[in-house]
């Protein structure tokens, strides 16, 4: 009785949340400050965004992988979880909310409610979390508070005494936040005596440790014993078990409604996938999964080769490198006749894409051609059988093709009401289907239905462009549907070069030949020889351009990238390495 009377009394002291908002509303800036509030650093230890320890996440302000945090407040333990803001991670997200029972919604007074503040808060509501609303950056002579008073109160249904205003830079009124957290969200209800059931939030690599699993016990203890992983069916034993503090600190073990880490052993983070449970391997069989495990699927496929031909073992190895922490990223060797070995990789959106590919280029130093990126395809062949096409070239001819189907993405989109023509228009040419619209003060959110692919290209920067940068979006995948779609084949000197066929809405194909064709012209070096560079559906030509002879060239990326990247390239050309030898039969030096 009284030992179970401990237990209780300190779980009572324990209150497990996330901060949720639209990204640049300030969650790190939050979360630095309450680090600072409850001394959990000390001002010496204390710089900037300490949870984003990526170099790129520093530099974009953004999150990327999630980190909990355990602080000591008023004899509370507060343990804090960071989410990814970005929506290629929003199931990591949705994760890390579900090892919560409240979650901070903050919102930016001069931005006012955006798309990911309210998928998010969706999110949080779907999982029963006590949210706190908190008006932030007010601070700012541009904040407009009582307009975004009005707009949190309408959309999330509070009252104006349950909205707190604060500014995360300030910190004024940051103890308020944390006072509510205490007050208003409630203690981990637990099962301590019951059979271990712990969720992984995320995971991470340690050269030492091996792979290591941020998790939170849902039920029971995790302590020295055998454990099991149900969804990839893993038996292994602890290497370590500690909490967050905010570095990595050993603990003998973590109770029902702690959160910290643990170290596996294992060589490979892939057995640990984010929602799995972890149980005891004794009671493996009792056990039943916690809700919501998924497998992570690629959804956005790009292709990379090495400018220099000699670097495609650094790049694997980066590749492996960066997968060592990086579950979601799948990928194999491919080769093209005209840009060597490359690899094709398979991430979870085209955030996550870049991401990865800056990483290659500036911490591996690797030089990269990227092909233009494409989504999953499904095809329903004559013989009635469902294909999974991961790549343009892996359609099979059109004679035996019944149905195209592309992914469908649910889109929620913000815009200041002045824009709204403008944003309609554009989600038109995009092939947008609307289903609602909701005002929300001089605001308007809109939903609807659009093709991923149109998506990942450059949707979201055309829409900050013409909506001065105020709208925002969101997505999540919603299934499959039929589109009426071709494969454009790219022949340089009449060579087919498979490495740059691609898949385009029939109507669109002839446009989008033509002008990759125009675009190859800038970036193929001239020969001695006129060479055709041309596009063709299915053996048609539709578009031809020619290169007309000789004059050395240089060659800059096929598809976009800054120019100073492109500068580098020269540079790198011009320091007489090995560019692609040949394209198709043609020689490039
Ligand atoms: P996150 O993307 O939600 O993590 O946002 P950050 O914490 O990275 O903040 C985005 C930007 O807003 C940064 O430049 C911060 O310095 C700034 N910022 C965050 N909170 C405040 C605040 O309360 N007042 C002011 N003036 N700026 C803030
Ligand atoms: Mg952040």
């Amino acid at each position: 009785m009284t030992k179970t009377a401990t237990t209780q009394s300190t779980t009572n002291k324990i209150r497990n949340f996330s901060i949720i908002a639209h990204i640049d509303h300030g969650k790190t800036t939050l979360t630095d400050a309450f680090l600072q509030l409850t001394q959990t650093v000390t001002p010496q230890q204390f710089r900037e965004r300490m949870l984003d320890s990526n170099p790129i996440e520093q530099e974009r302000g953004v999150t990327i992988k999630l980190a909990p945090v355990r602080m000591q407040y008023q004899g509370y333990t507060l343990n804090l979880i960071d989410t990814p803001g970005h929506v290629d991670f929003g199931y990591e997200v949705s994760r890390s909310l579900a090892a919560c029972e409240g979650a901070v919604l903050l919102i930016d007074a001069t931005q006012g409610i955006q798309a990911q503040t309210l998928a998010n808060w969706h999110k949080a509501q779907a999982l029963g979390l006590t949210i706190i609303p908190v008006l932030n950056k007010i601070d700012l002579a541009s904040a407009e508070i009582e307009q975004t008073l009005l707009e949190t109160m309408e959309t999330f249904n509070v009252s104006e005494d349950e909205i707190i205003l604060a500014s995360a830079k300030t910190q004024e009124n940051v103890d308020k936040i944390l006072q509510a957290v205490i007050n208003q969200v409630p203690p981990p209800k637990t099962t301590p005596k019951a059979a271990l059931q712990a969720l992984i939030i995320t995971s991470v690599f340690d050269a030492h440790k091996g792979a290591i699993a941020y998790v939170r016990v849902m039920q029971g203890a995790l302590k020295n014993q055998s454990l099991y992983l149900l969804a990839t069916q893993t038996k292994f034993s602890p290497k370590e078990i500690g909490v967050f503090a905010p570095n990595m600190k050993p603990v003998k073990e973590l109770r029902a409604g702690e959160v910290g880490y643990l170290a596996t052993g294992l060589k490979d983070i892939k057995f640990l996938k984010i929602g799995d449970t972890i149980t005891s391997n004794q009671a493996r069989n009792q056990v039943t999964a916690l809700p919501g495990f998924k497998n992570p699927q690629p959804m956005v496929f790009m292709e990379l080769y090495p400018i220099d031909n000699h670097d495609f073992a650094a790049l694997k190895d980066a590749m492996a490198k960066l997968k060592l922490n990086d579950a979601a990223l799948k990928y194999r060797a491919t080769h093209s006749p005209a840009l060597g070995n490359g690899l094709r990789v398979g991430f979870l959106g085209i955030f996550h894409a870049e991401v990865i590919r800056e990483r290659l280029e500036r911490e591996f130093n690797l030089e990269l051609i990227a092909t233009a990126p494409a989504v999953t395809y499904q095809v329903i062949t004559k013989q009635n059988s469902k294909l999974v096409i991961n790549h343009p070239n892996e359609m099979p001819d059109p004679s035996e093709i019944a149905e195209i189907q592309e992914p469908i993405a649910k889109t929620m989109i913000f815009s200041p009401s002045e824009y709204l023509d403008k944003v309609i228009k554009f989600c038109r040419q995009k092939r947008g289907r609307l289903l609602n619209t909701t005002n929300l003060g001089n605001r308007i959110k809109l939903d609807y239905q659009l093709p991923l692919a149109e998506l990942i290209t450059d949707f979201h920067d055309q829409l900050k462009s013409l909506s001065s940068g105020f709208a925002s979006l969101e997505y999540e995948l919603s299934g499959y549907k039929p589109v009426d779609a071709v494969k454009v084949d790219i022949l340089i000197n009449k060579e087919l070069i498979p490495a740059l066929s691609f898949m385009a809405v029939r109507a669109e194909a002839e446009t989008k030949g033509r002008t990759l064709v125009k675009r190859l012209k800038k970036v193929v070096p001239r020969q001695l020889f006129e060479i055709p560079l041309q596009a063709a559906i299915g053996g048609k030509i539709i578009a031809r351009e020619t290169l007309r002879a000789y004059r050395k060239d240089v060659t800059a990326k096929l598809y976009g990238g800054d120019r100073t990247r492109r500068m580098k390239l020269l540079q790198k050309q011009s320091k007489g390495k090995k560019k692609m030898k040949q394209v198709g039969k043609v020689e490039l030096n």
